[in-house]
């Protein structure tokens, strides 16, 4: 079955301009492809938003698959246990820098000795198991958010107060990434089982489908949805959307005060491949070890793969037949807001949605950038209405009480005035800093 019988359509932004959408339609009607794990497994001990684990095993170890390997109970609620995603021995512990805080964070080095794959935890009945049951099996397989954030997937199943709206975000916005879509293609009644857990734990009393417009049409899965009494809502084509804050004001048309969660107003967002996720750990005893994922290059077109985490990017390249040297540039994620690695030998995360290559040529636009023209379209396009250019002017001179009048911690990282802006200014450091500077004092 196909995704889409006609295109996907552009997304359209505030002040008019149109995100370019060639690399998920490339890929949207491309099945998972699995890649076989790599000779030598790179697996960080932090993959969450959160503190890191602690190894659980020693170098000289045998590891099996699905085994736990990284843990610690005593870093509060927001550390997610990490597994191996092969059978192996560990061959080092070490520092390397991880793809996405750019910083040095330790490391597990796996060999491994078989792609062999058997469920590690005993299957839950959840007419069996309690609420809290549930939500320990969650925490327990390493379930986070695979939209990219990798927020821990226990905890926002684990609210202190009621809940009335679980949104269920299938709007995949990032304009290289279709790996959720093919999911809904592929595994639909899985996808069914874990949005029925995530209820059930949750207490929520209503439960909404957002997805994008008609050409993302899914006619067997949306009837699933519909025989569980699933509403869909179909949402703008608007690539910021996507973000949980501004879903929840599409949605509920409910803000989200200063400095709250939703929680706070009654609504919980989890995107669809996460619910899959919980369905695989609950019901099949699986614990977070792969994930679907697009990649995309010029050379290869779009494909959608499935990745055990841990995965050298170079050995992904291979596998799909192109060498790592073709390419000039590697983004991991969104290319809105992923970061782009300094080689290939770093690893796929959890929170890997995306692999994209880029060859030499096609540079870097943000390379050299130009002195702004005070054009103004950075501003105009900002989806939480900030200013992006006069942040940037506030961060380098170190002006933290303007940062705090220009509410630069409300940003959502969206990209969007890096994308737009006519001098080739990419924004994101002075954003992150601003924050930074703001948590600081
Ligand atoms: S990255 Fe932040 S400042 Fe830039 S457009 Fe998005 S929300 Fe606005
Ligand atoms: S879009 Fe770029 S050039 Fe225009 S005002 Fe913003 S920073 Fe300046």
């Amino acid at each position: 079955m196909k995704t889409n019988e006609k295109p996907v359509s552009e997304f359209v932004e505030k002040g008019g301009f149109k995100m370019d959408l060639s690399m998920k339609r490339d890929a949207v009607d491309s099945p998972f492809i699995f890649i076989p794990p790599a000779k030598e497994m790179v697996v960080f001990l932090r993959q969450h938003i959160g503190p890191e684990t602690k190894p659980s095993v020693q170098v000289g170890d045998k590891v099996f698959y699905g085994q736990k390997i990284g843990d610690d109970l005593s870093g509060g609620p927001l550390v997610v246990p990490i597994h191996s995603p092969v059978n192996g021995r560990v061959v080092a512990l070490t520092q390397r820098q991880h793809p996405e805080s750019g910083k040095k964070e330790m490391a597990l080095i796996i060999e491994t000795h078989d792609d062999k794959q058997k469920p590690y935890y005993e299957p839950l009945d959840p007419d069996d198991a309690t609420t809290e049951e549930l939500q320990e099996r969650v925490r327990e397989a390493g379930v986070v958010g695979l939209g990219g954030a990798s927020f821990p997937t226990h905890v926002k199943l684990s609210p202190e107060k009621p809940i009335s709206h679980l949104l269920i975000n299938a709007k995949e916005s990032d304009p290289n990434i279709a790996c959720d879509s093919r999911l809904m293609v592929e595994k639909p009644a899985g996808i069914i089982t874990g949005i029925k857990l995530m209820t059930q734990m949750l207490e929520a009393d209503e439960v909404i489908f957002a997805t994008r417009t008609k050409e993302g049409e899914i006619p067997e899965f949306e009837k699933l949805l519909g025989e569980n009494d699933i509403p869909i809502i179909r949402i703008r084509p608007s690539y910021s959307i996507g973000s949980e804050k501004l879903l929840i004001k599409e949605i509920l048309d409910k803000e989200i005060p200063y400095g709250k969660y939703p929680p706070d107003i009654g609504a919980v967002v989890h995107n669809v491949s996460t619910a899959h996720a919980v369905k695989r750990a609950v019901i099949d005893g699986e614990p977070l070890v792969s994930r679907g994922l697009t990649m995309y290059s010029k050379k290869t077109g779009g494909k959608n793969l499935w990745v055990r985490m841990g995965t050298p990017v170079e050995h992904v390249l291979e596998s799909v037949g192109v060498s790592p040297s073709e390419f000039e540039r590697i983004v991991i994620g969104s290319t809105m807001m992923g970061p782009s690695i300094p080689n290939s030998s770093y690893p796929v995360l959890k929170a890997t949605s995306g692999i994209t290559a880029f060859t030499q040529k096609e540079p870097d636009p943000y390379r050299n950038p130009l002195p702004c023209i005070r054009c103004g379209y950075c501003n105009t396009v900002c989806p939480v209405d900030i200013y992006p250019q006069l942040i940037m002017e506030a961060e380098k001179a170190g002006d933290i009480d303007r940062l705090k009048k220009l509410h630069v911690e409300v940003c959502i990282d969206c990209g969007l005035c890096s994308y737009v802006c006519p001098s080739r200014i990419r924004f994101t450091p002075y954003l992150q800093r601003g924050k930074q500077k703001i948590r600081d004092t």
